[in-house]
């Protein structure tokens, strides 16, 4: 139950558990957590240092519960008055109550929201009535609760690093994009999902160190590295998936790597009521399906046209597969039968097919490839080089990103 024992500006405390934290937990944080006060510097100076990334965690109309088992301060992130400063606390936010931008930092322990727990601080914005909470933390830090939520910890260690650079390069080619919002990517699939300290695995933030500052780039910009699960025997080219694009390192290659990943290949059945019923919820007048018609490019559907009782309608491929639930069409490459309710599908992959081939990554390293060919193998023409991080910046402090320019080093010269 919840027992308000002091009121903190724009939040109530309420007794924290006591958790006692192990040896090993402590020594991975003072390791891997920078100053908080340096970092607290880096956030006021954000848009500038892109040593640190804004990754919006929660954004909502509800109260926030953020809690920390250590010392933790919450402060005005403009005034730096401190609010609270005390041990072990769990706050509630309401967002009436969040006048100012505030700042939560912990010493000794991740800062925890609605459960789940962050390396680095947290600040907290009322726009327009609704709670935007912003984890900021190093690229490396980001990418330690990321990594996790894409390939699985027991894979091999270069099919891990490849996923790792990738994450990165997809990182900043965002931060490259966004210039004033107030954070830079969101924990969702709209961008990576991020898991936070939560999420995190030894295997998985080793494979984010030893690739520190590393990104795969082409004409000495970083990629849009887009990934997927399993090309299911070969990628395809992003025209056929985006209309529009076509990025030079991108193209089609043969992948007979991934064929270990459960979904290789896969057969779905889909009704026309079923049809109807999705395509409803995003297109509306959709009547009862009298004619579907499939366009393919090397065996890829890149447009669908449904014809229905109250018109046409033509959606591309990569639509008509993100039309149904998780899973429901794996990928925009299958053979449809007609059935007597609808079509029988035979399909292969899972996910887009533009890019790395996450299960082809883990293959090409069981059979002896590096990191670095993986990821030269799905990116065309790409270099992988160094933008600065741990490692580099104590090197080479002047050669790290200013601004949004990025200064190269290659380190595979
Ligand atoms: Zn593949």
């Amino acid at each position: 139950m919840e027992t308000p024992s002091r009121n903190i500006r724009g939040s109530r405390r309420i007794p924290g558990k006591a958790v006692p934290l192990c040896a090993a937990f402590l020594f991975v944080l003072s390791a891997c957590t920078p100053s908080r006060e340096f970092l607290l510097k880096q956030s006021l100076a954000a848009g500038v240092d892109r040593q640190y990334v804004r990754v919006l965690v929660a954004n909502t109309t509800e109260r926030v519960l953020v809690s920390g088992q250590a010392r933790m301060r919450i402060s005005d992130l403009k005034t730096r008055k401190v609010h609270y400063d005390g041990q072990g606390s769990q706050v509630y936010f309401y967002p009436e109550k969040v006048l100012t931008p505030v700042v939560v930092e912990s010493w000794g322990s991740t800062v925890c929201v609605n459960g789940t727990c962050y390396r680095g601080l947290m600040e907290l914005h009322n726009i327009l009535g609704r709670i935007y909470v912003i984890n900021v933390v190093t690229m490396d830090e980001y990418l330690c609760g990321v990594v996790p939520k894409e390939v699985s910890p027991s894979w091999d260690d270069e099919a891990i690093k490849a996923q790792a650079v990738a994450a990165r390069t997809y990182a900043y080619y965002h931060l490259m994009q966004k210039k004033d919002a107030i954070y830079d990517l969101d924990a969702t699939t709209n961008f990576q999902v991020y898991g936070g300290f939560s999420a995190e695995n030894e295997r998985t933030s080793r494979a984010v160190s030893m690739t520190s500052g590393e990104i795969a780039a082409f004409n000495n910009k970083p990629i849009q590295a887009f990934f997927h699960s399993t090309c299911g025997g070969a990628t395809t080219d992003d025209r056929f998936v985006w209309e529009g694009d076509d990025k030079e390192y991108i193209a089609g290659v043969k992948c007979e790597y991934c064929k270990n990943s459960p979904h290789y290949s896969w057969d779905e059945t889909i009704t026309l009521y079923e049809m109807r019923m999705y395509l409803e919820k995003k297109y509306k007048g959709v009547g009862a399906i009298t004619g579907l018609s499939f366009k393919k490019n090397e065996g890829r559907i890149t447009s669908v046209t449904v014809t229905h009782k109250n018109g046409r309608l033509t959606v591309t491929g990569n639509e008509f597969r993100l039309l149904f639930p998780d899973k429901k069409i794996k990928s925009t490459w299958f053979e449809a039968v007609k059935t007597r309710e609808g079509l029988a599908l035979h399909g292969h992959g899972w996910g887009h097919g533009v890019g790395l081939c996450q299960w082809g990554a883990e293959g090409m390293a069981q059979k002896g490839s590096g990191y670095r060919d993986i990821l030269k193998y799905y990116y065309r023409g790409i270099q992988i080089i160094n933008i600065g991080g741990r490692a580099a910046q104590a090197a080479r402090p002047h050669e790290t990103r200013t601004g949004r320019n990025i200064s190269l080093t290659d380190p595979e010269s």
